[in-house]
C-alpha cells in the first residue's frame, strides 16, 4: 500500500461488532491510524447468545480471528421449528449440508466470545487505538476533512480532525441523525411494535429435568411459534448455557420515552405471555431466576435514501438495523467492514473526492442487499407470528409440504435454503474486489 494512503487517519464511532471489525480489517489492510472512540468504559459484553452464520464466518477467518470463536462455538446440525401449544414439530431442516457447500458450518455462540476474539484480534494491531469511556459525535465537517467533538467521561470535549469518519454507532446512531440533517434527508425510526425476551440458562438449572437436558446436549436451534410470538433456542459455550431469545408484542415499551430499549423485565409478565405454550415451555422459562429477565425492543428504520456524505459514512445497525429474525444484524455489520476494507485499501489516492467515490462504491456493493435481508427478517417474523385465518393455513400446507418430501420453500426463513443461498453463498469481499474499478470509474 502507498505510504501516503496509509497514514490517513480513519476515526470509527463505536465497538460494536461493525465497529470492532472495521478497525481489525481495515488494520489489516495496512491502515497504520485507526481510531475506535466508544462510549461505554469497555465492551460491556451482553450475556446472550448469537448465530455465526457461514458469511460472517468467512470474514472473520480471512481476519484471523475465527478460530478462537470457532473453538467454544457449537455447529447446528438441524433446526426445528415447533407450535409453541403443543410441541408438534412442524419441520425439520438440516443444517448438516451449510458446511459442505458454503465452507463453513452454522454455528451458535456467545456474545462476548465473539465480539472478545475480534477486540482481541484488534488488540494484536499496534495501529488501532481504543478511546473507552468517550462519547463521539457533532460531526461539523464531512470533507475535505472531517471534523467531530470526542467527550471523554471525565475530561474536557475536545475536536478531533480526520479522512475518514465511519459511524458504527448502533441503531441509536447519532452520526445517522448528523448526515441526514446535512443532507436534508429524513428517514423515521420505525417501531416495529415487537420486543425480546433474552434469556441464558445454565446445564446446571436444566439438568435435573430430561427434557430440558435433551434440549441442551442436541445441535438443534428449536423455533416455538405461536400467533404473534415465538421462542428461538439453542446451546452455546460448548454446551453450557441454553440461549433463548423471544419476540412478541411491545407492551412495556410502547408508552415509554424513545431512547429507552431495554429494560429489566418481570417474570410473571414473561410467563403469562407464554402461558398458552406447552408445558416444557413453561418449565424452561420458569428456570429463569427471578430479577433475571431482561427485555429488549426491537427497533427497525425507514431504510436511508443514502450511507454516505461527504468522507463519512455509516456501518452496521447505524444504517440497517433488523429485526432478529434471520439472525443476519450482526453477519451484515461485519459484511460492511470487510467491505470499508477493500474500497480504502484501494483508493488511487487521498483526496477527499476519491475518498468519498470509495465510500459510495461501498454503499452500491451493501447497501441493496443489507435492505433486502431486512425486508425478509420482517416478512419471516410475520409468516411465523400469523394467528388462525386462511393465510396461516397456507404457511401450514407448505411446512407439511416441506416436512413430507424434505423439498421446497420454508416459511420460515431462515431455514429456507433459497434465503440461505442468498445470506451464505455470497462474498461481499470478491463482490467488492470485482465491481471496484468499475463502479469507482462510474462515479
Ligand atoms: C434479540 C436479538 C438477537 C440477535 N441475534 C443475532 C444473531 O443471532 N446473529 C446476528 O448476526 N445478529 C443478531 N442480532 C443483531 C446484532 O446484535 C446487531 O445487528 C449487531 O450487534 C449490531 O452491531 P453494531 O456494531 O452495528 O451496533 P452495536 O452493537 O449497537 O454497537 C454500537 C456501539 O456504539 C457505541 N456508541 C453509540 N453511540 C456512541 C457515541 N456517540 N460515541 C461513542 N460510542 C457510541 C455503543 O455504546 C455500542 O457499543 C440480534 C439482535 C437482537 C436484538
Amino acid at each position: 500500500m502507498d505510504s501516503n494512503l496509509k497514514k490517513l487517519k480513519i476515526c470509527i464511532i463505536g465497538a460494536g461488532m461493525g465497529g470492532l471489525t472495521t478497525a481489525l480489517a481495515l488494520a489489516k489492510r495496512g491502515f497504520e491510524d485507526i481510531h475506535v472512540f466508544e462510549f461505554a468504559k469497555d465492551l460491556g459484553f451482553v450475556g446472550a447468545g448469537i448465530q455465526l452464520a457461514p458469511n460472517m464466518a468467512r470474514i472473520l477467518d480471512r481476519l484471523g480471528v475465527w478460530a478462537d470463536i470457532e473453538r467454544e462455538a457449537v455447529i447446528l446440525k438441524d433446526t426445528s421449528i415447533r407450535q409453541g401449544s403443543t410441541d408438534e414439530e412442524l419441520a425439520n431442516v438440516d443444517l448438516g449440508y451449510v458446511h459442505s457447500t458454503y465452507g463453513y458450518a452454522h454455528m451458535v455462540g456467545h456474545r462476548s466470545s465473539l465480539a472478545g476474539s475480534i477486540y482481541a484480534g484488534c488488540q494484536r494491531e499496534s495501529a488501532i487505538k481504543f478511546h473507552f469511556s468517550t462519547s463521539a459525535s457533532g460531526v461539523e465537517t464531512f470533507a475535505p476533512k472531517v471534523s467531530f467533538v470526542a467527550t471523554p467521561k471525565d475530561g474536557e470535549p475536545y475536536r478531533v480532525e480526520c479522512d475518514v469518519l465511519l459511524g458504527a454507532d448502533g441503531v441509536k446512531s447519532k452520526t445517522r441523525v448528523e448526515l441526514l440533517k446535512t443532507i436534508n434527508a429524513t428517514a423515521e425510526v420505525e417501531d416495529s411494535g415487537q420486543a425480546a425476551y433474552r434469556i441464558m440458562l445454565t446445564r446446571e438449572e436444566m439438568q435435573h429435568d430430561p427434557e430440558l437436558l435433551k434440549l441442551i446436549d442436541s445441535d438443534r436451534a428449536t423455533r416455538w411459534i405461536g400467533e404473534k410470538r415465538h421462542i428461538i433456542a439453542y446451546p452455546v459455550a460448548s454446551k453450557t448455557i441454553y440461549n433463548i431469545s423471544t419476540a412478541q408484542p411491545d407492551t412495556n415499551f410502547a408508552a415509554a420515552p424513545s431512547a429507552t430499549y431495554t429494560t429489566k423485565g418481570s417474570k410473571p409478565e414473561m410467563l403469562s405471555v407464554y402461558a398458552d405454550f406447552c408445558p416444557m415451555i413453561q418449565r424452561m422459562l420458569n428456570l429463569v431466576p427471578e430479577g433475571e429477565v431482561c427485555e429488549w425492543k426491537l427497533r427497525v428504520h425507514q431504510p436511508l435514501p443514502t450511507w454516505v456524505h461527504g468522507s463519512v459514512a455509516l456501518v452496521g445497525d447505524s444504517c440497517h438495523p433488523t429485526l432478529p429474525h434471520l439472525a443476519q444484524g450482526a453477519a451484515q455489520a461485519i459484511e460492511d467492514a470487510a467491505v470499508l476494507g477493500v474500497v480504502l485499501a484501494r483508493l488511487p489516492d487521498t483526496t477527499a473526492e476519491s475518498i468519498n467515490k470509495a465510500l459510495r462504491v461501498y454503499e452500491t456493493v451493501r447497501k441493496e442487499r443489507a435492505e433486502m435481508l431486512v425486508a425478509l427478517a420482517a416478512s419471516s417474523g410475520k409468516a411465523m407470528h400469523l394467528g388462525e385465518g386462511a393465510a396461516k393455513e397456507e404457511r401450514d400446507k407448505q411446512f407439511a409440504k416441506f416436512r413430507e418430501g424434505g423439498k421446497g420453500d420454508v416459511p420460515d426463513k431462515w431455514a429456507d435454503a433459497n434465503v440461505q443461498k442468498q445470506m451464505y453463498g455470497h462474498d461481499c469481499m470478491e463482490v467488492a474486489e470485482e465491481t471496484f474499478a468499475e463502479e469507482f470509474g462510474k462515479l
